[in-house]
């Protein structure tokens, strides 16, 4: 189909994968981005854009991640069947959703209750299963689920991971973070020792601890 033909058709899943298969590697976490309807995780005002390479506005000051950032974070993490995933910064539910259509199960962290109210009924006409939203400060993490083989945070701590969430990585797992403008990935091996890798600059709204 020519290029002019798919401009008026509007952006389309199919060109926003091809766009993102530039940039990452892994097929596994290519097809789990075409497979999430990201359409019903933006506001109804913004379908048109859903598949548009771009973070979009949820309101409250909150957005709903770059699918380029979303497929980065979870090339990193390695996320496989079977694994128990962390995932602080719920927001829409999007991320948690690609991170369940990876095969993991995921407990998703989120401080605003009014979002995970809205991420469950995302979620829910999305048809994803395996995700239990709860709603905290996701600084502390979730400990009754820990450890988890992967921790994914989806928004900016000032300066330092914060503690509780290395408290809970078990052994041989991955946690991704944006600290500052960094975003960075921590893993633990076999024997527990942490390693810190930084993998690249991005920009994300602030992790603010606390309860809301
Ligand atoms: N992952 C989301 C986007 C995250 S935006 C998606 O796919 O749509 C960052 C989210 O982190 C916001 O919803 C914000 O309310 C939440 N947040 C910020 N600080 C938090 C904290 N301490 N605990 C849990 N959630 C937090």
């Amino acid at each position: 189909m020519r290029e002019s033909m798919l401009d008026a058709m509007g952006p389309t899943r199919e060109r926003l994968i091809a766009d993102l298969r530039r940039h990452v590697g892994d097929e596994r976490v290519l097809a789990a981005l075409a497979a999430v309807p990201r359409d019903l995780f933006v506001p109804p005002q913004r379908r048109r854009a859903a598949w548009v390479n771009e973070a979009l506005p949820l309101g409250g000051g909150q957005t709903i991640s770059q699918p380029l950032v979303v497929a980065h974070m979870a090339e990193l993490l390695r996320v496989r069947e079977g694994d128990r995933v962390l995932d602080v910064g719920t927001g829409s539910g999007y991320h948690a959703a690609v991170l369940a259509q990876l095969g993991a199960r995921v407990w998703s962290v989120e401080r605003n209750p009014e979002l995970s109210a809205r991420a469950r009924e995302n979620l829910a006409a999305a048809r994803v299963e395996g995700v239990e939203l709860i709603v905290g400060d996701g600084t502390l993490g979730h400990p009754p689920a820990a450890p988890y083989d992967a921790i994914n945070v989806a928004a900016s701590a000032r300066d330092a991971v914060p503690p509780a969430l290395l408290d809970q990585l078990g052994h041989g797992a991955r946690l991704v973070i944006p600290v500052g403008e960094r975003l960075l990935l921590v893993g633990r091996d076999a024997d527990g020792a942490l390693h810190h890798a930084d993998a690249g600059g991005v920009r994300f709204v602030p992790l603010v601890p606390g309860d809301a």
